[in-house]
């Protein structure tokens, strides 16, 4: 009789799930802190595997479940399917073309896949490594205050930590992650395009991101800038652009009213007038090796695309209201 034929019983030792763990990673660490031989069995346990498996698998696979499979991983854990599911993004992929049958499991590969905490996983019953997945948020240790990709030391930076918990927020209030995903994306890439920028252009935020860059550990300068150094920055103009309100107003207003879109993010990031003069610029002075080279402004392009796409609805409104009409824009659910 195979193992995953024998009836499920709760083990004795629980180890609790970890946000965004993999179920591999996970049963690993339960097999290891109930001495297990081996961490395999307790995953050929789960079900009929259409694979062999071995301990290597946790670095870059993880498994699906079918629905009997499942439910013998609640029993193992002693923990609802529910919870797991919320905890193990890999529970939310259906175990397709998986016989209904029989326990089954598959082994599939993974990407984006990221080691935890290291400080935290000292402290964890078991010598197993943790792997958990990036997604689209990226993984950070409150409690050490590190950036797990880099494992960055963020404790003199705690403006990253307020911006990770506000990219938190800004996903979890949108509707659809995809394309608050791309939004921040966007954001992040203009963010970046000014840092390199930055220098003399826009001094205060230059020297803001030097002095954020000596606080993180390896290079992090304004001239060739990590996610990292922009991330707060990038993060406040993502909410920005998130801002259906704001969408609104970039895409319907008159070109001289754009003053109150360049004044918001001047606001936001905490910038003087001066900035608010230069985010109108269509273009801007980037520094290179030898010279400097003129490259259009990114949030300028922004601005173009956004006011492209809504043409239409713009020309339409001012042929009909002449300018003068105290009628409100069209509602802000067009504006995505
Ligand atoms: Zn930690």
């Amino acid at each position: 009789m195979k193992t995953w034929q024998q009836t499920a019983q709760q083990l004795p030792v629980q180890v609790r799930p970890i946000q965004g763990e993999t179920t591999i990673s996970y049963v690993f660490r339960l097999a290891d802190a109930n001495d297990l031989a081996r961490p395999t069995i307790l995953l050929g346990a789960l079900g009929q595997p259409t694979r062999g498996l071995t301990q290597f698998l946790i670095d870059n696979y993880d498994v699906r479940l079918n629905s009997l499979a499942l439910q013998r991983l609640e029993t193992f854990t002693g923990t609802p399917q529910g919870h797991l599911r919320t905890v193990l993004p890999g529970l939310h992929h259906p175990g397709d073309a998986l016989p209904e049958e029989i326990p089954a499991i598959r082994v599939v590969k993974a990407w984006n896949l990221r080691d935890y905490c290291d400080h935290c996983t000292a402290r964890l019953p078991g010598r197993q490594a943790v792997k958990t997945y990036t997604l689209y948020f990226p993984a950070l240790c409150r409690k050490h205050s590190r950036w797990l990709a880099t494992k960055t030391d963020l404790t003199h930076t705690p403006e990253i930590i307020t911006a990770h918990r506000r990219h938190g927020r800004l996903l979890a209030s949108a509707g659809d992650r995809q394309w608050t995903y791309q939004q921040l994306h966007r954001a992040s890439w203009i963010v970046s395009e000014w840092a390199r920028s930055s220098y003399r252009a826009i001094p205060r935020l230059h020297e803001l991101w030097q002095a954020r860059g000596k606080l993180l550990t390896g290079l992090h300068t304004p001239f060739n800038p990590s996610n990292l150094l922009v991330y707060p920055e990038a993060i406040a103009l993502a909410e920005i652009f998130c801002d259906l309100g704001w969408r609104r107003h970039v895409a319907m207003v008159r070109e001289l009213e754009m003053t109150n879109f360049y004044r918001r993010i001047a606001a936001r990031l905490n910038q003087p007038q001066d900035f608010v003069d230069w985010l109108s610029r269509p273009s801007m002075r980037l520094r290179r090796r030898g010279g400097y080279d003129w490259i259009a402004n990114p949030l300028q392009q922004w601005i173009t695309q956004l006011r492209h796409t809504h043409q239409k609805i713009r020309t339409k409104f001012y042929e009909r209201h002449n300018g003068f009409s105290p009628t409100p824009f069209p509602e802000t659910r067009h504006f995505k």
